[in-house]
């Protein structure tokens, strides 16, 4: 059945970060030589093997979940996703188990099963053929609380992007529980650099930006942010954040629309595919 594919992708998603993740983490660890940061990505480590090899969350916060779907519109299956993920998030919360992250703005009830109005949340995109992909993206809420919109002046430029991010993650500090992954997304409009900044988090770390100056601006913001010194857990380090992605689209002249999506350590994401013929393909 594809809800259980969905529900075994969920469960990848939370339990077993990724390879390119995990390196980067192991790679700042052996260029540290403070003690504290050492300390404190080996543990980051111990919890991403024990989440692993116990199939169990690698952090208490499984996140708010965050489909996008990139919908062939010749696909036999599209009057059925939305009812599949709303279907796998409970089953996942429930079966895994995620923690129950859905809270009515209002009355502050927890609907206790990860759904609720608006909620998980699913970024369609309509796309040619007859394939289905869906990436899942189960967002923490510590780091998501350092994330930030700034409408910059087109004077400002990339120069005010620079500025932008690296006084938000010095602001943010520990909070986020770095070493983070920053999502950076440049013009559309406030909503959509912000869409756009989230989505860049998909992306494996060390993957640039085919654009070579927009590839090489992701390096320098790179830089700057671990100069920084906030480091593991904001206890002090050479390593702030493990990559910074940026993605673009065109602005008004208006504007310059910069929308920045902080992700903590545990970098989370899972891939599911599902063709015409209801075979399903999972993977990160
Ligand atoms: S910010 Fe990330 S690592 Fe920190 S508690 Fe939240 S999900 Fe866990």
């Amino acid at each position: 059945m594809l809800v259980d594919a969905i529900v075994e992708a969920i469960r990848l998603a939370v339990t077993r970060i990724p390879d390119d993740v995990v390196s980067a983490i192991r790679d700042a660890h052996a260029r540290e030589d403070n003690e504290v940061a050492r300390f404190n990505l080996e543990n980051i480590l111990k919890a991403i093997e024990i989440g692993k090899e116990d199939s169990i969350p690698v952090c208490q916060d499984t996140g708010t979940i965050t489909f996008f779907v990139e919908a062939g519109v010749e696909s036999p299956f599209l009057g059925e996703v939305k009812g599949w993920l709303m279907e796998a998030t409970m089953r996942a919360t429930e079966e895994i188990p995620l923690r129950p992250n859905a809270v009515d703005v209002l009355t502050g009830k927890n609907s206790g099963d990860n759904t609720g109005k608006g909620v998980p949340v699913i970024h369609w995109e309509l796309v040619p053929g007859d394939d289905i992909r869906i990436a899942i993206l189960p967002k923490g809420g510590g780091s998501e609380n350092c994330s930030a919109l700034a409408m910059l002046t087109p004077s400002e430029g990339w120069e005010g992007v620079r500025r932008f991010v690296l006084e938000r993650v010095r602001e943010c500090g520990g909070k986020p529980c770095p070493p983070a992954i920053l999502g950076i997304g440049v013009g559309g409009g406030a909503d959509y650099s912000l869409l756009l900044a989230k989505k860049a988090l998909l992306r494996r770390v060390g993957e640039r930006n085919p654009d070579e100056g927009i590839a090489k601006i992701e390096e320098e913001i790179l830089e700057e942010v671990n100069a920084l010194g906030i480091g593991p857990m904001g206890m002090g380090g050479k390593t702030t954040a493990l990559d910074v992605k940026i993605e673009v689209a065109h602005r008004h002249p208006a504007s310059f629309p910069v929308g920045l999506i902080v992700q903590c350590w545990a970098n989370r994401r899972a891939f599911v595919e599902i063709k015409p013929d209801g075979s399903v393909e999972v993977w990160q």
